[in-house]
């Protein structure tokens, strides 16, 4: 059965996205936790990041990096944080992060943001990314 996540690169399920190629695909998270929560992920449904070839695992991580560079001129922050988890979505997906303080990449925080907030924000995001 295709995950959720391929049913948004798909176009089945709407999303905020921010940017795409032949093989990766970037979009907000729904439940943030914080401002400017971003996903990368392959358009290719693979479960665990250390199952991915070692090209397309290279191709993800230098198209994250592409994404947070992006994403450092929208959120003002020290660094974009990074972090891989996979226990919920069985597809691979790393989450991208503005952080200012050691306690922002926290699983157990989120942010509220409207939908035309995300709208907005993907928007700026996916204008800044090079
Ligand atoms: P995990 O698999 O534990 O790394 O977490 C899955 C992440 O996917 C969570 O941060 C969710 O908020 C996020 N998520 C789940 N469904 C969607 C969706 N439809 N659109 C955007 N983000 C989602």
């Amino acid at each position: 059965m295709a995950t959720i996540f391929s049913k948004i690169v798909a176009g089945e399920i709407p999303c905020y996205k921010v940017a795409e190629t032949e093989h990766c695909f970037a979009f907000l998270d729904i439940n943030p936790v914080v401002r400017g929560h971003v996903l990368c992920i392959p358009k290719k449904e693979v479960d665990y990041i250390f199952d991915l070839d070692d090209e397309l695992f290279t191709e993800l991580h230098l198209f994250a990096k592409r994404v947070a560079k992006g994403l450092k001129k929208v959120c003002p922050c020290i660094k974009i944080g990074e972090a891989v988890v996979g226990i919920d979505v069985p597809h691979v997906h790393i989450h991208l992060m503005p952080l200012n303080k050691p306690g922002d990449l926290n699983f157990s925080h989120h942010v509220e943001m409207t939908p035309e907030e995300l709208k907005n924000l993907a928007a700026e995001i996916a204008s800044a990314i090079e």
